[in-house]
């Protein structure tokens, strides 16, 4: 439960201790502190991954809900290209496809209302036109690629569902790319697939490393393939921003061991959410999307904001 240590103190979170209720009174369910944390009654996977990158980030993020100061251009095409993907397999399910100047018009709106929220920042030698460029040679390799046209039968498309994962522990809040369902000789495949932008094309070694997340995701889904009577499958499909963009699919093997690993692991960053155990990761890959890079500065753990 949180505690009220020194840095509960300065920063003025609200004290959610359930040790402190009188015996008559019933205790806070998980989800109650999660709202109480965040105002949110859920943890969602990018809660989970900001706090394991940086939990002052989480914090500045989440808790405070602070507005951003920046927001970094790589991010912003991340964003364009997901919802430009995503205006695409929605329109599959109407028997439409969006064609790739449709694509480019939902990056386009995408960008202006996400660039509306704060000065963007570029990485040198990007500007919004270079970007756009970047934006549409990606999406016409992707709408060349297998990815694009979906064999089999569209089942959503990031669709949010709330699972409860474990008694202790607050819904996890899940919002997958796509999922579908495939059916071949030797049965039926329930795929969930991720979408990642990425410099350069990830190696076996890096999807490993991102597996949490499409773990949570099958652990979520386990009861919906087996009502399907499908096996799951999971998938990253990487996008790359080079000149000449790639588009590949790389499968992760669902692993029960694995997934118990995961909710672990939530288990334990969540544990540390609400001792606020924040402190700042400083680090390359870390701050140089950070949107609190100046809150950062301004902020110690005797101090908070001073
Ligand atoms: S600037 Fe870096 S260290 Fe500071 S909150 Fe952001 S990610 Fe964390």
């Amino acid at each position: 439960m949180i505690a009220s240590n020194n840095i509960a103190r300065t920063i003025s979170l609200p004290v959610i201790d359930n040790h402190a209720a009188g015996q008559d009174e019933i205790p806070m369910t998980p989800n109650e502190i999660a709202a109480a944390l965040t105002g949110r009654p859920y943890l969602s996977f990018s809660q989970v991954s900001t706090f394991q990158a940086c939990p002052l980030k989480w914090y500045f993020t989440y808790v405070l809900k602070a507005p951003p100061e920046s927001v970094h251009a790589g991010m912003l095409l991340g964003s364009v290209i997901h919802a430009a993907i995503q205006a695409h397999t929605e329109s599959q399910l109407v028997e439409q496809p969006v064609a790739l100047d449709g694509m480019m018009e939902i990056a386009y709106l995408t960008w202006d209302r996400e660039a509306a929220k704060a000065p963007v920042q570029y990485s040198s030698g990007d500007t919004a036109e270079s970007l756009a460029a970047t934006a549409r040679q990606m999406l016409e390799t992707w709408l060349e690629s297998p990815d694009s046209r979906v064999q089999g039968q569209i089942v959503s498309v990031e669709d949010l569902i709330y699972a409860p994962v474990a008694a202790d522990l607050p819904d996890l809040a899940i919002k997958m790319d796509r999922m579908h369902l495939e059916e071949d000789l030797t049965g039926k495949s329930l795929i969930i697939t991720d979408y990642k932008t990425a410099r350069s094309m990830w190696k076996v070694n890096t999807a490993q490393e991102h597996a949490e997340q499409l773990m949570l995701y099958g652990f979520a889904c386990t009861d919906i393939a087996e009502q399907l009577e499908a096996r799951l499958k999971l998938q990253f499909v990487i996008l790359t921003k080079a000149k000449t963009p790639k588009v590949e699919a790389i499968e992760i093997t669902p692993s029960v061991p694995r997934m118990h690993r995961s909710i672990q692991v939530v288990r334990q960053v969540f544990h540390a959410m609400q001792n606020l155990i924040v402190y700042p990761v400083p680090s390359q890959m870390n701050c140089c999307t950070c949107p609190h890079q100046r809150r950062c500065d301004r902020w110690s753990p005797e101090n908070g904001f001073e």
